[in-house]
């Protein structure tokens, strides 16, 4: 995919912009017709795409152009269903992203040792608190992490991200700034947007 300067362009089905291809999502047909987000652009096949937007999803199937772009009765029936599966994907990719943090131990993680980063002001770019975090404690990262322009999310329960980083439980885990904090909250734009929590 990194090959040369220039990067292919494609076409939104929804929007009908024309964009780098690294923008949009890539969508394939499987062999039985189910429409499949292809996240990694790693399926065979032809390949229709579309923006990181519920609304260009909306567009796309409202106007039938799925079926235009496979040649096919493939359209699917239901937006959500699919909109739910590419979040369920990015969800996998960022949970994939904790993982390369935790085995690079690019990362703070429990929530003394994330207040303690932000009182010492070391750059974190993102904190991911779990959703079932303690309502007393998450509201005291999050208002500190405000204070210092660091970004905020909520996402996984305290099993999941402990599983993620190799624990019982953690309640919230940080990224430092770099690459893999971008991709991070790259994937959490367009997780929230397909998701619609925008
Ligand atoms: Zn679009």
């Amino acid at each position: 995919m990194s090959e040369g300067r220039k990067q292919p362009q494609r076409t939104c089905l929804g929007c009908r912009q024309v964009k780098d291809q690294s923008e949009l999502i890539r969508f394939v047909r499987s062999p039985d017709g189910e429409i499949l987000a292809d996240l990694k652009g790693r399926l065979p096949g032809r390949g229709a795409y579309l923006c990181n937007s519920r609304q260009c999803l909306e567009a796309a199937v409202s106007r039938q152009q799925f079926s235009r772009a496979f040649r096919c009765e493939c359209q699917p029936a239901d937006v959500a269903g699919l909109a739910d599966k590419v979040a369920q994907e990015l969800l996998k990719h960022l949970a994939n992203l904790l993982g390369m943090a935790r085995k690079s131990a690019s990362f703070v993680a429990g929530s003394n040792a994330v207040l303690d980063a932000l009182t010492h002001r070391k750059s974190l770019s993102i904190i991911a608190l779990a959703e079932d975090i303690s309502p007393q404690i998450g509201e005291k990262i999050r208002r500190k992490a405000q204070r210092q322009n660091v970004l905020t999310t909520e996402l996984f329960d305290k099993m999941e991200l402990g599983r993620i980083l190799g624990r019982a439980e953690r309640s919230v885990v940080g990224l430092p700034d770099g690459k893999l904090a971008d991709a991070f909250i790259g994937d959490l734009r367009r997780y929230k947007d397909i998701s619609g929590e925008i």
